[in-house]
C-alpha cells in the first residue's frame, strides 16, 4: 500500500533572464514527477548534482511549494493544506539533512533540541519528556551524559544520530533523508546507514533516500529511482537497476561506480557534453545531447516513463520488452 503519491508533481523557479530585466525565465527544477512510495518501503533516488532531486525531497514535506502536481499522504491529498493542517502531518513527515549542523541550534542543549519536537505536538513534558529523550538517545547510539552538551560538541556522525533521534522524537512514519551520510567518513556512513535499516524495521518507517551515491543506495533501497533533469528516467526494484539497467543514463552513472564485482560490466560509458540548463531542457528527450544511442526520435518527442510490472523506464528504445542493444 501506497503511504505517499506523488502525482505529476513540478517546481519551477522564475530567474530573470538578464541582469536589470523584468522578464522572467524558469528554472525547471523537478518537472512532472509520479510515483509512490510503499508503506515501511526505501525508494533510493539517484542522480547527478542539480538534477533535482533535493527540490523533489522537500517539495514532497512541503518545505518548498510546489508549482503544481499532488501529494498524497496516508491518502489524504496535502498539496494544498493551510498551516494548521499541515501541523500534524509534519510531525509524521521528517527530513534528515546531509549538514546536520547547520539544523540543529546551536544554543540549545541536544536534550531540548530532541525533546522540542515533543512538547510542542504535545506527547510529552516534565519527567516523562525527559525520560524519552533519554530513550531516545540509546536507541540512536548516544550516552546519557550526551543530554546537556551542545552541538558543537558532536562529532559529524553523532550530529547525524540527533538528527535521527529528533526524527523518532515526535513518531515520524516517513523519513526524506537528504544526502544524509554524503558528509561522513565511509566507516560512520555504514554505521548511521545500519543505524537507520534497525530504526526502520523497530519503528517501521518508510524512508525517501537521496543520494548521488550509488553504492549507498544500493545498500539500503528497495527501489530505486533515477532522476535526470528534473524527471524520473527509471524506476525499478535494487536488484534490477543494479543487475539489468535499462536506462542509457543510468548505465552510465554505474558504470562510473568502481564496484569490485567481475559479474558486472566493468566497461565505462563516457557521457559526452554537460549537463544541459533546466531552463531550456531540449526538445524530446531531455537525455539525448549526451546519449551515445540518440536516434531522430529522440531530439523529436519526449518519452513516457512506461512500466512493464515494476521496472519503469522513459526511452524510446531500451526498456524491458524492447530490443536489447
Ligand atoms: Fe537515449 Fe533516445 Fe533513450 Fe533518450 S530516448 S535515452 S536519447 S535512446
Amino acid at each position: 500500500m501506497a503511504l505517499l503519491q506523488i502525482k505529476n508533481l513540478s517546481k519551477f523557479f522564475p530567474v530573470a533572464q538578464g541582469f536589470m530585466s523584468r522578464l522572467k525565465e524558469d528554472v525547471r527544477a523537478v518537472d512532472g514527477v509520479t510515483l509512490d512510495i510503499e508503506d515501511g518501503e526505501t525508494l533510493g533516488l539517484v542522480g547527478e548534482s542539480g538534477c533535482g532531486k533535493s527540490t523533489l525531497g522537500r517539495c514532497v514535506i512541503r518545505l518548498i511549494e510546489p508549482t503544481s502536481g499532488d501529494v498524497i499522504f496516508e491518502d489524504q491529498n496535502i498539496t494544498d493544506y493551510n498551516a494548521t493542517e499541515m501541523r500534524e502531518i509534519r510531525r509524521k513527515m521528517q527530513i534528515i539533512f546531509q549538514d546536520p549542523y547547520s539544523s540543529l541550534n546551536p544554543r540549545m542543549r541536544v536534550g531540548d533540541i530532541i525533546g522540542e519536537g515533543m512538547e510542542i505536538h504535545k506527547i510529552a513534558s516534565g519527567d516523562d519528556l525527559k525520560f524519552r529523550v533519554m530513550e531516545l538517545l540509546d536507541k540512536v547510539g548516544l550516552r546519557e551524559e550526551h543530554y546537556g552538551r551542545y552541538p558543537h560538541e558532536f562529532s559529524g556522525g553523532q550530529r547525524q544520530r540527533i538528527g535521527v533521534a529528533r526524527a523518532l522524537a515526535v513518531n515520524a512514519k516517513f523519513i526524506v533523508a537528504d544526502e544524509a551520510v554524503s558528509a561522513l567518513d565511509v566507516s560512520i556512513q555504514a554505521q548511521i546507514l545500519n543505524l537507520l535499516q534497525d530504526l526502520q524495521t523497530e519503528f517501521k518507517l518508510t524512508y525517501f533516500f537521496i543520494s548521488h551515491d550509488l553504492r549507498v543506495v544500493e545498500h539500503v533501497s528497495d527501489r530505486v529511482a533515477v532522476m535526470y533533469l528534473g524527471k524520473i528516467v527509471e524506476i525499478a526494484p535494487a536488484t534490477k537497476i543494479y543487475s539489468d539497467s535499462q536506462h542509457p543514463y543510468t548505465r552510465a552513472l554505474l558504470s562510473a561506480v568502481p564496484i569490485p564485482d567481475p559479474s558486472r560490466k566493468a566497461e565505462r560509458i563516457v557521457l559526452e557534453g554537460d549537463v544541459p540548463s533546466p531552463i531550456n531542457p531540449p526538445p524530446g528527450c531531455s537525455f539525448h545531447p549526451r546519449c551515445p544511442f540518440a536516434e531522430k526520435i529522440c531530439s523529436e518527442k519526449e518519452p513516457e516513463l512506461a512500466f512493464d510490472g515494476d521496472h519503469g523506464v522513459s526511452c524510446h528504445l531500451f526498456g524491458p520488452g524492447k530490443a536489447v542493444r
